[in-house]
């Protein structure tokens, strides 16, 4: 069967299910073209919480995306596509870890990164995302009247934060990363920028500081895509150094820019773990309770002030 079949089967399947599809930027072309929404983190979040109206979620995401949109929708049901799908930096920082960096640091915050597990989250003061990390950090701090937070699982996002804020980050630990994002080296951002000396380098703040200190732009994927929506004619090739699905959708959204991927190596397996085949299996199955993310209800009781205080600081 043609992936046009197949996408078309979906959407027929759809129309007789209280349904809605959430997809982030770094699925396959293919799955962000069914979608009823589209977004990075911050966005799906939102949505989910806001928009989402229907008894099923299909959450074309890693596990914390769906396990978030669970937590901001305890009387709905949210499935994931693809069990497997995890995002590895989540499994960096556990709730134990959490308590201890209070215990050694007492009245500091604690800002955990919306890519963390539900567990971490109800030991957190606030969640972030790429796109608000910086607001969220200078809030929080004026809240506590404190000099620094505890920021984790990401310690580049946890440096770019510092960074533009001037507001000390204490990483949690000091080792997160996103396996995508920080293998990404001056070297290959020099070298594409080599073979195409006109482009724009538009980076994630999950690479590392050299890199982002060689680019012309550092944001969130929805930042990202504004920029390149918004850049004048006249600048019309990208660097792009992010996850390909942003690539892809971005050839999509302004198909008379050029753009370039800044690593080939810069692609989530775990993201990519969801297709077409096993969306059409849950519109089939979808009361199927393999697929089901169900955060147990005391701890998605305590995840959801975190959650809800980052949103409404955003
Ligand atoms: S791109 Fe990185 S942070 Fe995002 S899901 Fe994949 S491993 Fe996790």
């Amino acid at each position: 069967m043609s992936v046009k079949q197949l996408q078309e089967e979906i959407l027929d399947l759809k129309k007789n299910c209280d349904v809605t599809i959430l997809a982030h930027y770094y699925q396959t072309i293919q799955i962000q073209q069914i979608a009823d929404f589209l977004g990075d983190s911050l966005g799906l979040s939102q949505i989910a919480r806001d928009k989402a109206n229907t008894e099923y979620i299909i959450f074309a995401g890693v596990d914390f995306m769906a396990e978030t949109a669970s937590i901001l929708n305890q009387d709905k049901h949210v499935l994931i596509p693809n069990y497997e799908s995890c995002c590895p930096m989540a499994a960096f920082l556990t709730p134990e870890m959490v308590i201890d960096f209070k215990k050694k640091n007492p009245g500091l915050p604690v800002v955990t990164y919306v890519n963390s597990t539900a567990a971490v989250k109800a030991e957190s003061d606030i969640c972030c995302t790429s796109s608000n990390a910086v607001k969220i950090v200078q809030k929080i701090k004026e809240e506590f009247n404190a000099q620094a937070v505890l920021f984790g699982p990401d310690a580049n996002l946890a440096d770019y934060t510092e960074q533009i804020s001037k507001i000390k980050t204490i990483k949690m630990p000091e080792n997160g990363h996103c396996y995508v994002h920080s293998q990404l080296t001056i070297e290959d951002v020099r070298i594409i920028k080599r073979a195409h000396p006109k482009a724009k380098v538009i980076v994630h703040p999950e690479c590392q500081r050299s890199v982002r200190e060689l680019s012309d732009f550092v944001g969130s994927t929805t930042q990202m895509h504004r920029y390149v929506k918004e850049s004048p004619s006249e600048i019309n090739e990208f660097i792009i150094g992010t996850e390909i699905g942003l690539l892809e959708r971005m050839i999509e959204d302004f198909p008379t820019n050029k753009y370039y991927l800044a690593s080939d190596k810069m692609i989530c397996h775990n993201m990519k773990k969801h297709n077409l085949e096993l969306i059409k299996y849950l519109l089939e199955n979808l009361d199927d309770k393999n697929f089901e993310i169900k955060v147990p209800k005391n701890v998605a009781k305590r995840a959801l002030g975190p959650i809800n205080k980052m949103l409404d600081y955003s």
